[in-house]
């Protein structure tokens, strides 16, 4: 039995330690965890200014600092900011999904490498979207918490995926119109340790920021609780409707 072990523990090993990197975009060898090979580098978009003062969605040219976008315009948010780490895509999007399903969860660790350059600067506490108990439960994780965890590690920044749930389940919001979507996800999130967040500069951390309705109703109900604001921070942004 333990000329069994001595010979094979060292073969596991070695085996681990051989796995080779793979690109998280397509999975071809590369050099280096959390490194992109160069076709699918080369399909990111990393979102840049010139940008909306008030959600950071790029403009397609400099209409000057305090320039705002079409939709902040119409409405202002509440939210101190939008910072992506790169705009959605096909390669920002498999990389997404694959964290969802739990296929490789190391990818939460490539988001959070590219998201530290958009980080808000004057972070107090970073606050996952989180998922419904029941999804949470059946998933056994949540993607945005993997980040905020591997953001942590990198920022020394503290995370609390407790202080925000979920209390109702809400309908998938794909499909859905801007209101529709707003409708859906309204008082749907409620903080349960306001004492983490109050007065706190407050950093809400997700995968894909799409119409941005979850992010308003979770802003809306840290900004109820007392965050002094609320900045939001996520992996990819949809740009369509570029205005
Ligand atoms: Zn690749
Ligand atoms: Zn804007």
């Amino acid at each position: 039995m333990r000329a069994i072990d001595l010979l094979t523990r060292p073969v596991h090993a070695v085996g681990a330690l051989a796995l080779p990197s793979r690109c998280p975009g397509c999975s071809v060898p590369v050099a280096e965890d959390h490194r992109f090979c160069a076709a699918c580098w080369g399909t990111l978009h990393f979102v840049a200014p010139p940008w909306c003062a008030a959600c950071q969605r790029p403009f397609a040219y400099d209409r000057g600092p305090d320039a705002l976008c079409a939709a902040c315009l119409a409405e202002r948010p509440r939210h101190a900011g939008v910072r992506a780490a790169v705009a959605y895509g096909p390669v920002a999007g498999r990389i997404a999904v694959r964290l969802k399903h739990g296929e490789r969860i190391a990818l939460a660790e490539t988001m959070a490498r590219r998201m530290m350059r958009v980080m808000p600067p004057h972070a107090e506490v970073m606050i996952p979207v989180p998922l419904h108990r029941w999804r949470l439960w059946r998933r056994g994780f949540s993607q945005a918490a993997l980040i905020a965890d591997a953001l942590t590690r990198r920022t020394g920044v503290a995370h609390d995926h407790h202080a925000l749930q979920r209390r109702r389940a809400t309908t998938l919001l794909r499909g859905l119109g801007r209101r529709e979507r707003a409708k859906q996800v309204r008082g749907a999130f409620v903080v349960t340790r306001p004492g983490v967040v109050k007065g706190r500069a407050v950093v809400l951390v997700d995968d894909v920021y799409t119409t941005g309705a979850t992010a308003a109703a979770c802003t809306a109900a840290l900004l109820k609780a007392g965050a002094r604001s609320v900045t939001i921070l996520c992996w990819a942004r949809v740009l369509e409707g570029d205005d």
